[in-house]
C-alpha cells in the first residue's frame, strides 16, 4: 500500500464526542474511534476542562501499525464489479442506472471478452495474500446469465493455480433466478444482495415489472429466492431495502421481508433518485425514528441471546468495537473498481459513463487520475466533514451522494451513530459475549 499524499485536518476539527448511555458516561475519541467509559467525576472534569481537547488528541494518537488518518494511500485493487447487463426486467422509478443503460452511456451488454480481460487485469493487480472479489451488477445481471456463469468458472480456473482467495458478489432483483443459478451461488462464497422494498404492496409500487405497467415483482421475487433462502449453502443472502420519501414506515416492510426467510436486512434511504422520491429535509427525523425503532427490537433480540438481523446496526456495532476509522466511505477508486460494458474502469458502479469517475481503460489504470480522485475525496478535503465528529465512521458517506448532503441528512447520520455508540456501551456492559461472537 503506497502513501501518495497527506491531507491535513483543520486545526479546529473536533477530537472527541461526549455522550451518556443507560450504563454511564463515555468519551468517543474521534481519531481511530476509541470509546472510553468515564467515572462521573472524570466526565464532569472533561466537560469543564480547558485541556479536554489535548487529552483527546493524546488518546487519539496513531499507534504503531495503524494508518495515519491524514494519509492518502493507494491500495492494491482487490475487487471489481462487472456491469454485465445494460437492461432490466423491472422498471423502478428511482433507479440510478436507468435500468442498466445509464441514460444510453452503456447501451450494450458486456461481452465475454471484455469481462474476461477485466478478470485478468484484476488478478494481475491484486495482492494475492488478500481476498479477491468479482461482483456482478446491471441492470439485472441475470439477464446476461450465460456471462455470469462463464465468468465464475473462468475466474475459478485462473485463480486456482495462483492460490487466490476468490469470492463473488451479485446484486439482483431476485425475479429471474433459475435452478442453475441457485446451484452456482450455493456452491461458492457468493454475497447475494437482493433488492426488495418490503411488503408486496410497497414493493410492487416501487419496483414494477417493466413489461406490465400495473404488475409488480414481489411474487416473482418471493418464488425465485425461496430455495436459496431455504438452503443458502456457502452463499450469504441479504436483503437491501430502498426507502423513499413515500415509504418511511419501516417496520411493516421489514417484517414482511423477514417473513420470507431473510436473516439479514440492510436499509438505504434514497438521497438521490431518478424520480425525485429521495428523502427531503423533513423526512430525516421520521426516518431516524423508524430506524432506531427497528434497532431497539434487534437489541432486545441480543438480550434474548439471538443475533442482529438489521445490518445497519450490526455493521455499526462491529465498526465501533473494532475501532474502525476511515477517511473513505468505501473502496471506490482504491481497492474497488467497476468495469463498464465497453471496457472502461470506473471508481464506482453508480458512475458508469461519468468522466469524473473514469480512471482507466482495458485494465490499465491512470495513476495520476486515481491519485487525484482519492486526494479530492479524502474526508479531510470535504468542507463539512472535516469539522464533524462523525468523520471517521461516516467517512463523508457515499461520494455519489455527497452533493445531496444537507444539515438535516448529516444530523440523521450523527444521531444514528450516537444511538449506535450508546447501544455499543450498553451491550458491551450487559452482553459482552455478543462482541466475542461477532469477532
Ligand atoms: S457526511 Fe455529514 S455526518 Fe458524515 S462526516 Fe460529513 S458532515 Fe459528518
Ligand atoms: S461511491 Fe457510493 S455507490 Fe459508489 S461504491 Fe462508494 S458508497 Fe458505493
Amino acid at each position: 500500500m503506497e502513501t501518495i499524499a497527506s491531507v491535513p485536518l483543520p486545526a479546529e476539527a473536533p477530537q472527541h464526542f461526549r455522550f451518556s448511555s443507560k450504563v454511564g458516561e463515555h468519551l468517543l475519541v474521534v481519531p481511530h474511534t476509541r470509546v472510553y467509559d468515564l467515572t462521573p467525576s472524570l466526565a464532569a472534569w472533561l466537560d469543564d476542562a480547558t485541556e479536554t481537547r489535548r487529552v483527546a488528541e493524546l488518546l487519539g494518537e496513531t499507534a504503531e501499525g495503524e494508518a495515519a488518518l491524514d494519509d492518502v494511500v493507494v491500495p492494491s485493487v482487490q475487487s471489481l464489479s462487472l456491469n454485465v447487463a445494460s437492461a432490466c426486467n423491472l422498471s423502478c422509478g428511482y433507479c440510478y442506472a436507468d435500468r442498466g443503460s445509464f441514460l444510453g452511456r452503456q447501451a450494450k451488454s458486456m461481452t465475454r471478452e471484455v469481462a474476461r480481460s477485466g478478470v485478468d487485469a484484476l488478478f494481475e493487480q491484486a495482492d494475492p495474500g488478500a481476498p479477491v472479489t468479482i461482483g456482478f451488477l446491471g441492470g439485472e445481471p441475470l439477464i446476461n446469465r450465460q456471462l455470469v456463469h462463464d465468468i465464475v468458472h473462468y475466474a475459478e480456473a485462473k485463480a486456482a493455480p495462483l492460490g487466490l482467495d476468490l469470492r463473488f458478489s451479485i446484486t439482483t432483483n431476485g425475479t429471474l433466478l433459475r435452478e442453475e443459478d441457485i446451484a452456482l451461488l450455493r456452491a461458492r462464497r457468493f454475497a447475494v444482495t437482493v433488492s426488495i422494498d418490503g411488503d408486496a404492496l410497497t414493493h410492487d409500487r416501487q419496483r414494477p415489472l417493466a413489461n406490465k405497467a400495473r404488475s409488480g415483482s414481489f411474487a416473482a421475487l418471493a418464488r425465485g429466492i425461496a430455495p436459496l433462502l431455504e438452503d443458502p449453502g456457502r452463499a450469504q443472502i441479504s436483503a437491501r431495502v430502498t426507502v423513499s420519501r413515500n415509504t418511511l414506515q419501516l417496520r411493516e416492510r421489514v417484517e414482511a421481508i423477514l417473513a420470507l426467510g431473510f436473516t439479514e436486512v440492510g436499509i438505504s434511504p434514497l438521497r438521490v433518485a431518478a424520480d425525485q422520491s429521495e428523502l427531503g429535509d423533513a423526512d430525516w427525523t421520521p426516518y431516524l425514528e423508524g430506524l432506531t425503532g427497528l434497532a431497539e427490537l434487534e437489541l432486545e433480540r441480543v438480550r434474548r441471546g439471538l443475533g442482529i438481523r438489521l445490518t445497519n446496526l450490526a455493521v455499526a456495532l462491529k465498526q465501533i468495537h473494532r475501532g474502525a476509522s476511515s477517511p473513505y466511505p468505501c473502496g471506490a477508486g482504491g481497492g474497488y473498481f467497476s468495469l463498464s460494458a465497453d471496457g472502461k474502469w470506473y471508481a464506482c458502479h453508480r458512475a458508469i459513463g461519468d468522466a469524473d469517475y473514469q480512471l482507466g481503460e482495458n485494465g490499465k489504470l491512470d495513476d495520476s487520475e486515481r491519485a487525484a480522485f482519492l486526494k479530492a475525496r479524502h474526508v479531510h478535503a470535504q468542507t463539512d466533514c472535516a469539522s464533524c465528529w462523525a468523520r471517521y465512521l461516516c467517512s463523508g458517506s457515499c461520494h455519489q451522494e455527497a452533493g445531496s448532503r444537507t444539515p438535516q441528512s448529516c444530523g440523521f447520520i450523527r444521531n444514528w451513530l450516537h444511538f449506535c455508540l450508546q447501544a455499543y456501551c450498553e451491550l458491551s456492559s450487559s452482553h459482552p459475549s455478543y462482541f466475542a461472537a461477532a469477532n
